[in-house]
C-alpha cells in the first residue's frame, strides 16, 4: 500500500499486488500531464470543440424574484456533450490513455451515463471499449445501452451479486488485472484507489475555474454559497475546487435523502449518521455498511446518486468542515425539478435537482445582496421515464402502451 493519495485518514490505494505497476504507470502519466501546460491546452481545445466549453452561467430571474432572497445563478454543465459533467472526466482520461499508448478502455456504469460518455470518447479516439454494467441495470436502462452499442462498445451484463453498480466495478477490475498492458480503466467519479479521486477532481476542476471567473465578471464578487449534488462526488469536487481557497464562500454538498432517514432508505453518507469509515473497492472512506463491513442497500430517485461510498476527498472536507453536507428527499427533488422546468425552462437531471432543492430552501433566508451558485451537473432527458412516472402523466402512459402494442402486432405479423 502506498502513502500518497491520502486526505487526512481517507483515500489510499488498497489494490492487489499485480495492479501496482499499472497504478504506478497511471500516476506517473497523470503527474507528468499536470506539470505539462501543453496537456491542459490540448484538454481545453478538445473540450471547447467537442463539448461546448466554456459552459455559461445562467441567472434564474423568475425564481430569484419568486423566492425573494439571494440571486440564484446556475452553472450549465447540462450543455456538455452527452448532457452532463461526465464528459470532462472521460475526455481527460481519454487524452491520458493516448499518452500511455493504450488502445482499449473499460468502464463501470450504473445508470449508464458514464458508460455512454466513455463510449463516445472511445469512438472519437478510436479505442476498443468494453462497458461493465449490472444485469439489473442493463434491463432498466435500455436507452443508454442502445447508444453504447451503437457507438461500438461491448456492454457486458454482470450477473454476479446484486447485479448492480458495485458488481460492475468488481468485474471491471477483474478485466483490468488480465488486460492491463493495453487497457486503461476509465473510472467514473472521484472515488476508488489513488490516483483516481485526485485525477478525476483535477479534470472536473474546469467547472470551478470557469465558474469563479464568470461570477466575478458577471457580479463583481464571489457567491456566498455554492451548491452541488453528491453521488461519488466528481461534479461537486469540480465546482468546489474553484472556490476552495475562498474562505468566505460556503460550499454545500447535497446527497440523496431518498425516502427519509433509516438505513436502506437513502444514499446520504455524510449528511446522516448511518455511514461508517471503512475500506472497500480499493479506498478508505465513509460507506453505508453494517458492522461486518457488508455494504447496505441504498435508495434514491436518481440513479446517479445511489452509491454506498463517497469521494475520500469529500469525507476529509466533511470532517474538516470546509464543506457542509445536506440531504434532499425524493419528493422535494422532483418538486424542485418541476419548479425549475416550469419557471425557467431549464431541465435539471434528478441528480442535479438535489442541489436545486437545497438552494431553493435556503435562498429566501439570504439577502438580495447575496449571490448563490448551483452546479447543474446534467440535464434530465435520461430521466423522462422516472419523472413521467413520478408525476403520473396519463398521456405518457398511453404513449408507452401504444408503442408496446405496435411492437406486439409487428411480431405477430412476422
Ligand atoms: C453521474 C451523475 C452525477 C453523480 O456523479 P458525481 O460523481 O457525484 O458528480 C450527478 N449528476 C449527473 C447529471 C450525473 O450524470
Amino acid at each position: 500500500m502506498k502513502n500518497s493519495g491520502y486526505f487526512s485518514q481517507f483515500g489510499g490505494a488498497f489494490i492487489p499486488e499485480i495492479l501496482v505497476p499499472t497504478f504506478d504507470e497511471l500516476e506517473t502519466a497523470y503527474l507528468t500531464a499536470r506539470d505539462d501546460p501543453d496537456f491542459w491546452q490540448e484538454y481545453l481545445d478538445i473540450m471547447s470543440t467537442y463539448s461546448c466549453r466554456a459552459t455559461p452561467i445562467t441567472r434564474l430571474d423568475n425564481l430569484t424574484e419568486q423566492l425573494g432572497g439571494a440571486n440564484i445563478y446556475v452553472k450549465r454543465e447540462d450543455l456538455n456533450h452527452t448532457g452532463a459533467h461526465k464528459a470532462n472526466n472521460v475526455m481527460g482520461q481519454g487524452l491520458l490513455t493516448k499518452r500511455m499508448g493504450k488502445k482499449r478502455v473499460i468502464a463501470e456504469t450504473g445508470a449508464g451515463q458514464h458508460g455512454v460518455a466513455t463510449a463516445t470518447m472511445a469512438a472519437k479516439f478510436g479505442f476498443d471499449c468494453t462497458i461493465y454494467m449490472g444485469a439489473h441495470d442493463v434491463a432498466r436502462q435500455r436507452p443508454n445501452v442502445f447508444w453504447m452499442e451503437q457507438m461500438g462498445a461491448t456492454v457486458v451484463a454482470v450477473t454476479e451479486g446484486s447485479q448492480t453498480l458495485k458488481d460492475a466495478i468488481n468485474e471491471a477490475f477483474r478485466d483490468w488485472v488480465t488486460n492491463m498492458d493495453d487497457t486503461h480503466y476509465v473510472l467514473g467519479t472521484a472515488c476508488g484507489p489513488h490516483p483516481f479521486p485526485e485525477m478525476v477532481s483535477w479534470f472536473q476542476s474546469i467547472i470551478g475555474t470557469e465558474a469563479r471567473t464568470q461570477m466575478l465578471e458577471r457580479t463583481g464578487k464571489l457567491p456566498k454559497r455554492v451548491y452541488a449534488c453528491v453521488g461519488g462526488g466528481s461534479n461537486a469536487m469540480g465546482i468546489f475546487s474553484g472556490f476552495m481557497d475562498d474562505n468566505d464562500v460556503e460550499l454545500v454538498g447535497v446527497e440523496a435523502g431518498g425516502r427519509g432517514k433509516g438505513m436502506g432508505e437513502h444514499a446520504a453518507r455524510l449528511a446522516y449518521d448511518d455511514a461508517t469509515i471503512g475500506v472497500a473497492q480499493g479506498y478508505k472512506t465513509y460507506f453505508l455498511q453494517n458492522t461486518d463491513g457488508q455494504m447496505q442497500d441504498t435508495h434514491s430517485v436518481s440513479a446517479g446518486l445511489d452509491y454506498v461510498g463517497v469521494s475520500p476527498i469529500l469525507s476529509h472536507l466533511h470532517e474538516s468542515k470546509r464543506v457542509r453536507f445536506e440531504a434532499a428527499n425524493d419528493k422535494d427533488v422532483v418538486e424542485a425539478m418541476q419548479r425549475t422546468v416550469r419557471n425557467e425552462g431549464l431541465i435539471p437531471a434528478l441528480e442535479s435537482s438535489h442541489a436545486f432543492a437545497q438552494a431553493y430552501l435556503e435562498a429566501p433566508t439570504l439577502s438580495s445582496d447575496d449571490d448563490i451558485l448551483i452546479n447543474m451537473s446534467g440535464r434530465a432527458d435520461k430521466d423522462i421515464f422516472t419523472v413521467a412516472d413520478a408525476v403520473d402523466d396519463p398521456k405518457w402512459r398511453d404513449f408507452i402502451i401504444d408503442k408496446a402494442e405496435a411492437y406486439r402486432q409487428e411480431m405477430n405479423n412476422d
